[in-house]
């Protein structure tokens, strides 16, 4: 039985997302923003939840974890490197480690960048993965604890999954990264497509991810920086691509 998904808003513009494997029972509520969103989600599906898988240390990732697992009795799972800042893990994780949720399993990535032990959970078998701060539907999370070229390295590992990977992102900030895609690949006709069709989803209220990585390869800058068009068009001829990453991310933090 294929895996379900329930997708929610949390705080202001974070995501909830439970994932849940009908054969087991086992439900996993990717990082836990807030606690109260979540309860809502497991009431209305009626699954209950048995996993917290943390991509990193953020608050606005974690804050939902502790009562939650007072009252679900839940593993939690966090990134080896940041476990001293997240509150009542059960068991650590890091590149190489397999996850599992029930019977879905899903590899550890290491992303670093956003924050320096930033993890990534891919259930390879589901076609799914969950990137929390490190990629957005058509941008990226900003480089806070690492440096540009690790997190351009860390986003090269995502775009090397495959094309027909589903990807869950921490936020909805869609809109405002297609604002400043069209800055940096205006002429692109994918990114224009996905401008037209994300304004349509907004407009309804509706989510603008997942997100394939097939989609976000073509249309996504941040993950565009070795393509030799753009550094061009941003005026950075033959620039080594971590270079060229370094400077659409500088452009994004001031825009
Ligand atoms: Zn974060």
């Amino acid at each position: 039985m294929p895996a379900e998904i329930r997708l929610f808003r949390c705080l202001t513009d974070n995501y909830g997302v439970l994932l849940h494997d009908p054969e087991s029972g086992a439900t996993a509520s990717i990082d836990a923003p807030e606690a109260a969103p979540i309860e809502a989600a497991l009431k209305a599906t009626g699954w209950k939840l048995t996993d917290i898988l943390v991509t990193h240390h953020h608050h606005d990732h974690t804050g939902g974890i502790e009562a939650l697992k007072k009252k679900h009795h839940c593993r939690v799972v966090a990134p080896e490197k940041e476990k001293s800042k997240i509150p009542a893990v059960d068991e650590t994780v890091h590149e190489g480690d397999k996850v599992s949720v029930g019977k879905l399993s899903a590899n550890v990535i290491d992303t670093p960048g956003h924050t320096l032990g930033h993890i990534a959970y891919w259930f390879h078998d589901e076609q799914l993965a969950f990137v929390g701060d490190t990629l957005f539907s058509i941008g990226c999370g900003r480089v806070i604890e690492g440096t540009p070229e690790m997190m351009w390295r860390s986003l090269r590992k995502l775009r090397d999954l495959p094309d027909d990977t589903e990807i869950y992102c921490g936020h909805e900030y869609t809109a405002a990264n297609i604002k400043f895609a069209l800055t940096i690949d205006k002429d692109n006709p994918v990114l224009g497509a996905r401008a037209a069709q994300v304004s349509k989803l907004i407009a309804e209220n509706e989510p603008t991810i997942p997100v394939t990585i097939g989609d976000e390869k073509l249309a996504n800058p941040f993950l565009r920086a070795d393509v030799p068009d753009l550094a061009v068009d941003i005026g950075m001829v033959g620039m080594a691509p971590e270079k060229v990453f370094a400077e659409i991310r500088e452009r994004k933090n001031k825009f």
